[in-house]
């Protein structure tokens, strides 16, 4: 065994960009287990989430972040900017993911917040597999070293597993020699509860991102075992009436199916079988609500 890998290692990585680059799929991947919730729709991801990995001598503690973006307007955005800017503070490297050669004022954003910390930088261009032209990747990887100092430039792709190894070795490199902070079988800080109501929220944003954008929160009421059955009753709130009857679909349709995808991935999470209740209440204003969002758990 060689010196270096004989050390014990441990330290946080913070992922951030802008949303809906794939910040939270590399940390789902880099675990090879789902704990931060995935779509299409940017803001996904409402608070800071971390992702555990130990092997052997190694912890890496991963910290997702909601995404900053430039819309301030709304409290529920000005806390997920304040827990993407806390993140990169205090952090023993950053991981910078942006998507293939795009890139826009968002990203410009946050590559000038990254100019004040002191951290290392990966930059990560993630979402290759997407990429059909891969001679334009080489001229692009040096246009985007002019624009930050990084450390090293990976493209990979998060969904794929293209070069998630690489930048993996990368990580570890890097981590300061430290004691772990976390139990080997601990994959995440977020309680089980935190966990049921991502879930419902990930089915619902990916199946009606479109039509409910952002005004919807969900509260879990009950968590509790019953001999070999976790009983677990969520409540959505939505903000109109309008919305509500979206959710709830023709005939309770809509809200079925997304009853029915929740149950399985938390079958698989807490490796248990699940009885799953879901209501809908109409609660308006909460998005905006400073006091409202702190009841919800995004408090700071
Ligand atoms: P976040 O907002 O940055 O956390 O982004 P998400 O992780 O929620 O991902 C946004 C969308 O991009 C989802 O639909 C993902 O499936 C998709 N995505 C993420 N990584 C990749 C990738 O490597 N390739 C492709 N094709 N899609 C990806
Ligand atoms: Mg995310």
């Amino acid at each position: 065994m060689t010196e270096k890998s004989a050390l014990i290692r441990c330290g946080y990585v913070a992922i951030v960009g802008r949303p809906n680059v794939g910040k939270s799929t590399l940390l789902n991947h880099m675990l090879g287990q789902k704990i931060s919730i995935t779509s299409r729709k940017p803001q996904t991801t409402r608070n800071n989430v971390l992702g555990i990995k130990t092997e052997g001598d190694t912890q890496i503690i991963f910290v997702d972040t909601p995404g900053l973006h430039l819309g301030q307007e709304k409290a529920i955005n000005r806390y997920m900017n304040r827990s993407a800017s806390t993140a990169m503070k205090d952090v023993d490297l950053i991981i910078f993911v942006v998507d293939r050669l795009i890139w826009t004022e968002e990203d410009e954003a946050v590559a000038r917040q990254l100019d004040h910390v002191n951290s290392p930088i990966i930059l990560a261009v993630n979402k290759v597999d997407q990429i059909d032209d891969k001679e334009t990747l080489l001229p692009h990887l040096q246009q985007l070293s002019e624009k930050l100092s990084a450390l090293e430039i990976i493209p990979l792709s998060a969904l794929r597993n293209i070069n998630l190894d690489r930048l993996e070795k990368i990580i570890v490199d890097q981590l300061p020699e430290a004691v772990h902070l976390f139990p080997e079988d601990q994959i995440t800080d977020k309680s089980s509860r935190f966990m049921a109501a991502e879930i419902v929220r990930e089915k619902i944003t990916r199946q009606l991102g479109d039509e409910l954008p952002y005004e919807m929160a969900v509260e879990i009421e009950e968590f509790k075992y019953e001999g070999q059955l976790l009983n677990i009753s969520a409540l959505i709130l939505v903000e109109k009436s309008g919305q509500k009857k979206i959710l709830i679909g023709d005939k309770g349709e809509r809200i079925k199916l997304i009853g029915t995808q929740a149950r399985i991935d938390m079958e698989k999470l807490f490796e248990s079988k699940i009885m799953l209740k879901l209501w809908v209440k109409i609660k308006s204003g909460w998005s905006d609500d400073e006091r409202a969002l702190r009841s919800l758990g995004y408090g700071d």
